[in-house]
């Protein structure tokens, strides 16, 4: 598979994942629940983190969820970065709770000297801050612009303020829920600047409309070679964000790691229960790590081929199969046996 040539940005430290530079595309996620509900907010923090996220964000919406923040950090797995809107104080909090970065918006923030000490804090603490600019909450006096370009804009304008302030450690979001928005600010932004790029689709909606529009937008983004970590957002259960998100990279060639499972999408000619299947072998290898190619095919015609590029693969006959494993014809199988011989041989690739 081809993949994209990144664009090389500066690199920064969030715990123990890098952004930038050199390395892998982070998949980030954010819980959901009450950040002031500890016991609540670290088991979806375990959630996440088993289904394959990297680095894990929570809302501070006031002072009592910043008081949590210290009992998260040392429960968490993941690094956490704390989100801060309009106050200085929760920020500093978050700091000092030892939060590994901070997603704030400085134009929220206020006086210069209130980011100053924002700015220092995190400097001293050696944690990034993410600029998070969003096409929603623009400064006034860019209002004239097309949206695109007064985000790029406003971006530029805040990293410029941060840097002033001694902090180079920054990664940039430009968030829009309009999706050639977005992608036309994160492009025009990426050759303007070497800092890196945190991509995401605000608001993006449902499972189903909200995963498109991020495959567009991320996806279109990836493809360019742009992009140091990113985040899905969908409205719904938090741990399909990190599916969607890897499967986004996955699908540009940027997971070296994941399993792919390829299935056929069925016509006439299908002979076995191919989408029950493949949803099957897909929930059953969703924590593996791969490379790894699974291929379900639905009969004899154009299943054998593609099954037999795959790492493992089927190719179903009537209410039977044919199990191949690298290119190999291994033996029959009836339906009801597939995904079973599937899951072992996938197992055994695994332990050799
Ligand atoms: S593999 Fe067979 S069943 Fe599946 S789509 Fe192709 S021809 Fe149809």
């Amino acid at each position: 598979m081809s993949r994209p040539i990144r664009r090389r940005t500066r690199q920064v430290r969030v715990g123990p994942v890098l952004i930038g530079g050199d390395a892998p595309i982070s998949v980030q996620g954010m819980i959901k629940t009450d950040t002031r509900d500890i016991p609540a907010s670290l088991a979806q923090i375990e959630e996440l983190a088993r289904a394959g996220c990297q680095i894990v964000r929570v809302a501070v919406p006031d002072e009592a969820a910043a008081k949590a923040l210290a009992e998260l950090v040392k429960g968490s797995p993941l690094p956490v970065v704390a989100d801060v809107h309009f106050s200085y104080r929760l920020a500093l909090m978050a700091v000092e709770a030892g939060v590994a970065k901070l997603r704030i918006n400085p134009g929220n923030i206020g006086a210069r000297w209130k980011v100053k000490e924002v700015a220092r804090a995190a400097r001293e603490r050696g944690i990034p801050i993410r600029i998070g600019v969003n096409s929603g909450s623009l400064e006034r006096d860019l209002a004239g612009m097309p949206t695109a370009e007064a985000m790029v804009q406003s971006a530029l304008r805040q990293v410029a303020l941060l840097e002033d302030l001694g902090c180079s450690d920054l990664v940039v979001s430009l968030k829009a829920s309009d999706v050639p928005t977005m992608v036309q600010a994160y492009r025009a932004f990426a050759v303007r600047s070497d800092v890196p790029l945190h991509l995401g689709v605000t608001e993006a909606g449902t499972r189903w409309r909200g995963s498109i529009r991020s495959a567009v937008g991320i996806g279109s983004l990836l493809l360019d070679g742009i992009g140091d970590t990113l985040r899905v957002s969908l409205t719904g259960e938090t741990v399909e964000e990190i599916r969607v998100g890897r499967e986004i990279l996955a699908a540009v060639g940027l997971l070296a790691e994941a399993v792919t499972v390829v299935a056929c999408p069925t016509c006439g000619r299908c002979q076995v229960n191919v989408a029950e299947i493949a949803a099957e072998v897909e929930r059953r290898t969703s924590h593996l790590k791969g490379p790894l190619k699974v291929a379900v095919m639905g009969c004899a015609v154009n299943g054998p081929g593609e099954a037999r590029e795959a790492d493992v693969g089927v190719a179903g006959g009537r209410g039977a199969a044919v199990l191949f494993r690298r290119g190999e014809r291994i033996r029959n199988l009836k339906e009801e046996e597939i995904v079973e011989a599937l899951m072992q041989e996938i197992e055994a690739l695994y332990r050799r």
